[in-house]
């Protein structure tokens, strides 16, 4: 499908320390299929939306380590700003480096290197109708709810598992980043839906995971491997 890809923003978080995986260097700089996570979600959305600006949020620390991988690599064109305490600031300092013109805005995690083209322009497209779209997915497992020694089964087909991009208008996202961080804000949908836009949701992708763990980074790497040998 053609779509007119001009005034799209795109707003790339990294800007956690990602304490969780076990690695010394941060899960977006780890590689896969010959390049860091970071550069093939800079490429991705890069061909997905040619000539969407791309801004790429970075912890202040990491930023120097970052401007010596990218100039090793093929990596789309894209612009480099510090992120800030929570994922709330990342996003704002992110917003303010995109220009006044563009239409919709894509915030997306670095460490989801596996949404597919097809997927990010499905979700542009949906922002023509709604001012905010987010992908989910149906959970497979079962979900219990825990509180003390007590634990209940939760209803499973009430539940989504919520991923990114998360597409908006960008004068929507921009009203919503006028608020006062909550501790609530969970997602870029979360901090929409407060300012009070309806959020809509569309099918993600279950290959659109976030690498958080060493066994994500293997599994990213075994579907890379494997959509290569097809
Ligand atoms: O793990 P969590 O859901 O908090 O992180 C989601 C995304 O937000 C990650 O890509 C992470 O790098 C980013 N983030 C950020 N700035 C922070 C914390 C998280 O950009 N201060």
């Amino acid at each position: 499908q053609e779509v007119n890809m001009a005034k799209r923003g795109v707003i790339i978080v990294a800007g956690g320390s990602g304490s969780r995986m076990q690695s010394a260097l941060p899960k977006q700089f780890l590689m896969l299929g010959g390049m860091p996570v970071v550069a093939r979600t800079i490429n991705t959305f890069s061909e997905a939306l040619p000539g969407a600006e791309i801004v790429v949020v970075l912890p202040k620390e990491h930023i120097a380590l970052w401007e010596n991988l990218r100039a090793r690599f093929d990596v789309a064109r894209h612009r480099i700003v510090a992120g800030g305490k929570e994922r709330f600031h990342s996003v704002k300092s992110g917003l303010a480096a995109l220009s006044e013109g563009v239409r919709t805005i894509a915030v997306h995690d670095a460490v989801r290197p596996l949404a597919s083209k097809k997927l990010i322009i499905r979700l542009v497209l949906a922002t023509e109708k709604h001012d905010a779209v987010i992908p989910v997915v149906a959970p497979a497992d079962s979900y219990r709810s825990v509180e003390g020694d007590d634990s209940k089964i939760i209803d499973r087909s009430t539940l989504r598992m919520v991923q990114t991009p998360q597409l908006f208008r960008a004068e929507a996202l921009r009203k919503a980043y006028e608020q006062e961080y909550s501790e609530s804000f969970t997602d870029d949908a979360s901090v929409v839906e407060a300012a009070g836009y309806k959020v809509a949701l569309e099918e993600g992708e279950r290959e659109n995971f976030k690498i958080t763990t060493p066994l994500d980074i293997t599994l990213a790497r075994a579907i890379i491997t494997a959509e290569g040998e097809m």
